[in-house]
């Protein structure tokens, strides 16, 4: 018996079930096309949205930054970390959601991890879909609250659970505000209602939105004019914002009691000065122009138009998210590893990240993407879906 069999029992069941993840490696910076085990493939499975992620008006304030500052931040926030970079980040984070105040933290797993064990206590209730994403799952975990989760975007069952804890001084519902695997929508302005009509605080993680949704992409709650009326929006600067790191918007009253009590904020050093210029550069960016934004748009509507025409399932999403339903795993791991040596990057995403038997290729578009660019990857896919039987000859 070594004391490391239960782990050579777990990796022996991920390879025999056929989870087993052989992560691959890039190369070079992520734009549109990137280096991956020394191949240079399209990449359409990043979230560099507005392709922010080697923008050189991000590369250059990074720069910048360290020469100014250095690279690290020294401390935690709460001690001696906090620079005069992350106060105007947070400025601008906050002028830009529309929202009183906002916190900059170090990830969007955090930004979760952050809020909700400070808002919710032993007594108190948190509803959320059932389709959150896995750091809102992982932050509910860290409360003592009771937890009950709604069926995915269904306002009826959530109000029959808010009318049975209705005796419940103190509720929060969570939800994802794009979800990340089907690219659907939260129903934000009904859930508002229920929880107006219900005394509950809304918290809306908005990770896949922003840079994508609303005006200039500024998110979800700009998308739907709810602003004032949820009350914390959890995001993240990793996808279309291009670099690293989580912020929370919300009440005034809400930030201060974060940047008081949030243990990420207060047990976790700050975010890296050049990871905080390239954010606060991105925000610039779209304050003053949403063509980015208006181009991923454009390459999302022609890219999905273009595969429904070829016959491929490309699911319910209302985002540039565009899942290309495939149904067993077998048949999505095969697509993928063909579109790559096709030179076409796209993973496949099976079970457990998605329900059995609705494996798929996520396909995420970006303004990096040339019409050329997409046109190889719409001849690709329909080389493969041919080759696989997925559509028809
Ligand atoms: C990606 C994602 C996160 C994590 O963001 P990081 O900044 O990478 O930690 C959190 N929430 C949702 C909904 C996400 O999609």
């Amino acid at each position: 018996m070594g004391k490391y069999d239960f782990i050579d029992r777990a990796l022996e069941g991920l390879r025999e079930q056929g989870l087993y993840n052989t992560i691959r490696t890039i190369e070079s910076s992520v734009g549109a096309w990137v280096i991956v085990d020394g191949k240079r493939v399209l990449n359409m499975c990043s979230n560099n949205y507005l392709g922010f992620a080697n923008d050189e008006r991000l590369c250059r304030a990074a720069k910048d930054a360290i020469d100014r500052y250095g690279v690290g931040p020294g401390a935690v926030r709460s001690i001696a970390g906090t620079m005069t970079l992350h106060l105007e980040l947070e400025r601008k984070i906050a002028h830009f959601k529309g929202a009183e105040a906002a916190l900059s933290v170090q990830s969007g797993l955090n930004t979760n991890l952050a809020t909700i064990p400070l808002l919710m206590g032993a007594e108190d209730v948190i509803f959320t879909d059932e389709l959150n994403h896995a750091s809102i799952i992982d932050g509910c975990r860290l409360t003592k609250a009771k937890r009950v989760i709604f069926p995915h975007r269904d306002v009826h069952g959530l109000r029959a659970l808010l009318e049975e804890n209705r005796a419940v001084a103190k509720k929060l519902i969570i939800t994802d505000g794009v979800f990340s695997m089907d690219g659907d929508l939260a129903p934000l302005p009904e859930i508002v209602e229920a929880a107006e009509e219900h005394g509950a605080m809304v918290m809306v993680d908005d990770a896949h939105g922003e840079g994508v949704v609303g005006s200039h992409g500024r998110g979800i709650v700009d998308h739907f004019g709810l602003h004032g009326r949820v009350d914390v929006e959890a995001g993240t600067m990793s996808k279309a914002f291009g670099v690293v790191g989580g912020y929370v918007a919300g009440s005034a009253k809400i930030v201060e009691y974060l940047r008081q009590q949030a243990r990420p904020f207060l047990f976790s050093s700050a975010a890296t000065p050049p990871d905080v210029a390239a954010c606060i550069a991105a925000i610039d960016i779209l304050e003053e122009t949403d063509e980015p934004v208006r181009r991923l748009w454009e390459n999302a509507t022609f890219f999905k138009t273009e595969m429904r025409l070829l016959g491929f399932d490309t699911g319910k999403s209302e985002t540039p998210i565009t899942p290309v339903m495939l149904g067993e795993a077998k048949t999505a791991w095969a697509f993928s590893k063909r579109l790559f040596e096709e030179e076409v990057f796209a993973t496949a995403i099976a079970f457990p990240t998605v329900p059995r038997g609705k494996a798929r290729i996520r396909v995420m578009l970006s303004a990096a993407h040339s019409q050329k660019d997409l046109g190889f990857a719409l001849e690709k896919f329909a080389k493969v879906g041919k080759e696989l039987g997925v559509i028809g000859a």
